[in-house]
C-alpha cells in the first residue's frame, strides 16, 4: 500500500491521479490534499476518501471541513504541511506554476519522492531542486508524459549512452496557422486543443510552444542532458510520446494513447506496473503517424526557452514569471496571444542575469516579474 499526498487535487491531473487510487484502493491511499479555490471538490474527496490532511488556499475555507475528522491547514505552509505529513511515500505535485517549488523542495527535505506534474517548478530551479533530491536520496519521477516516456525509454540504461532525445509536440490549437493568423485568435480558440483536455494555463502554453520550451528545459535537468542533446519534433497524433536515441543509432520510442491516468499511475507504482483499465493503442486504427520538423521561427516561445536554458541562471525564472503573469493576461481578456511573447522577449532583454542563484534569489527573481506592472 502506498501512501499518496496531491498537490493540486482539484485540477485536471489532480483529479485524474484521485480517479487512479480510486480505481486501485488495494495499491493507493490517499494522504493529504490541497486545493486552491475548488472547495466543494476537496470536501467531496475528504468525504470518499478520508484523508488526514487538507490545504486550501484561504483561511476563510477551512472552516468548511468542521464536520470532518482531517487536519485542515491553509495557504503556503499548508501546501508543505500537505507534502511533508508524516505518512507520505510519494507526493503527486499538481499544482500549476511555481507556486510548486517550495512544498517540492520541502518534500525532499523530509526524504520523500516526488511524482512531479509542476514542470515550472524544473523550469526555475532545475539544478537545485535536483541536486537537493540527489543529497536527500529523493525520487523524482516525471509525470508528463513525454518525459514519462523518455524515463521508460531510459528503464535499465546507461545515461552516458544517450545520444539525444526527441521530444514530441501535437502543435497545440493554432498547429495550422500562419503567425499573420495568430494576431487576432481567441481565448476560446486558444483553449480549444486538439488531443488533450487540460488546465487552462498549459493549454495556452500549448498554443504558443511555451509548454514544449519548458519540457526541454524539465528534461535537461531530470536526465542530465546538455542542450545540443534535446530536440523537438511536431507529430500531431501525440502517439509517440518522446523517444531517445542511443549512441550506436539505436532509437527507443514510448507510445500510447493520449492518456495522462497512465503516467500518473507509473509515477505511483515505479518500477512496477498494474494494470490500467482504458483502452488498448490500436494502430491499425491510427493507420498514419505524421512528423514535421519544428521551427522556433513560428514557435518562438520554444525559442526564448532554448535561449534561456543556454543563458541559465535566473533567466529561466524570468521566463516562467513572465509567462505566468502573460497567459492570465490573456486568459482575462486584457492582451493579444502573441503580447505573450512579446512581453517575455522584451523582459528577457532587460533582465540582468544572477548566476547560480540560491533558492532565496530565484524565489526573490521570481515575486519581482510576477508582481511588476507590464504595458504591453
Ligand atoms: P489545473 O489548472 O487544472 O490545476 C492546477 C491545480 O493547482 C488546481 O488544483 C489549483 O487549485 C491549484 N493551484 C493553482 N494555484 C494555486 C495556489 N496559488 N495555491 C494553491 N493551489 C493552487 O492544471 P493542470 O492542467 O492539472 O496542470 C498541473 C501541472 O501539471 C502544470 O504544471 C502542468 O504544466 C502539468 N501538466 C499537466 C498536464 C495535463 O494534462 N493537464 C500534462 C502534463 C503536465
Ligand atoms: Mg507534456
Amino acid at each position: 500500500m502506498k501512501n499518496i499526498a496531491i498537490l493540486g487535487a482539484s485540477g485536471s491531473i489532480g483529479q485524474q491521479a484521485i480517479d487512479v487510487i480510486e480505481r486501485h484502493p488495494e495499491h493507493f491511499n490517499l494522504v493529504g490534499l490541497s486545493v486552491g479555490k475548488r472547495v466543494d471538490e476537496a470536501i467531496d474527496i475528504v468525504s470518499r476518501l478520508n484523508p488526514d490532511i487538507v490545504s486550501v488556499q484561504y483561511e476563510a475555507d477551512m472552516a468548511r471541513f468542521a464536520e470532518f475528522d482531517v487536519e485542515v491547514v491553509c495557504g503556503a505552509e499548508g501546501l508543505k504541511a500537505v507534502a511533508t505529513a508524516s505518512h507520505n511515500d510519494l507526493v503527486l505535485n499538481a499544482l500549476v506554476g511555481s507556486v510548486g517549488l517550495p512544498p517540492t523542495i520541502a518534500a525532499i527535505e523530509q526524504g520523500i519522492d516526488i511524482a512531479l506534474a509542476n514542470k515550472e517548478t524544473l523550469v526555475v530551479a532545475g539544478e537545485l531542486v535536483m541536486a537537493h533530491a540527489k543529497k536527500h536520496g529523493v525520487n523524482i519521477l516525471p509525470v508528463d508524459s513525454e518525459h514519462a516516456a523518455i524515463f521508460q525509454c531510459l528503464n535499465g540504461e546507461d545515461h552516458r549512452q544517450i545520444k539525444k532525445i526527441t521530444i514530441t509536440a501535437s502543435g497545440g490549437s493554432f498547429r495550422d496557422l500562419s503567425r499573420d493568423q495568430l494576431e487576432s485568435v481567441t481565448v476560446e480558440d486558444a483553449l480549444n486543443h486538439p488531443n488533450w483536455s487540460m488546465g487552462q494555463k498549459i493549454t495556452i502554453d500549448s498554443a504558443t510552444m511555451m509548454n514544449k520550451g519548458f519540457e526541454v528545459i524539465e528534461a535537461k535537468w531530470l536526465f542530465d542532458l546538455d542542450i545540443e542533446q534535446i530536440e523537438t519534433i511536431l507529430h500531431k497524433e501525440s502517439i509517440i510520446h518522446s523517444m531517445v536515441e542511443f549512441v550506436d543509432t539505436s532509437v527507443m520510442a514510448q507510445l500510447g494513447t493520449p492518456d495522462m491516468r497512465m503516467p500518473i499511475q507509473y509515477a505511483f507504482t515505479y518500477p512496477n506496473r498494474i494494470e490500467h483499465d482504458a483502452p488498448s493503442l490500436n494502430l491499425a486504427e491510427v493507420a498514419q503517424l505524421n512528423f514535421k520538423a519544428m521551427d522556433l521561427d513560428r514557435y518562438r516561445c520554444l525559442k526564448y526557452a532554448y535561449d534561456a536554458l543556454k543563458i541559465g541562471g535566473t533567466m529561466p525564472v524570468v521566463l516562467n514569471a513572465v509567462n505566468e503573469v502573460a497567459v492570465a493576461k490573456f486568459l482575462n481578456r486584457e492582451i493579444g496571444f502573441l503580447d505573450i511573447e512579446r512581453l517575455i522577449e522584451r523582459e528577457m532583454k532587460a533582465h540582468q542575469v544572477i548566476e547560480h542563484p540560491t533558492l532565496e534569489q530565484i524565489l526573490a527573481v521570481d515575486k519581482q516579474y510576477k508582481s511588476k506592472e507590464y504595458e504591453v
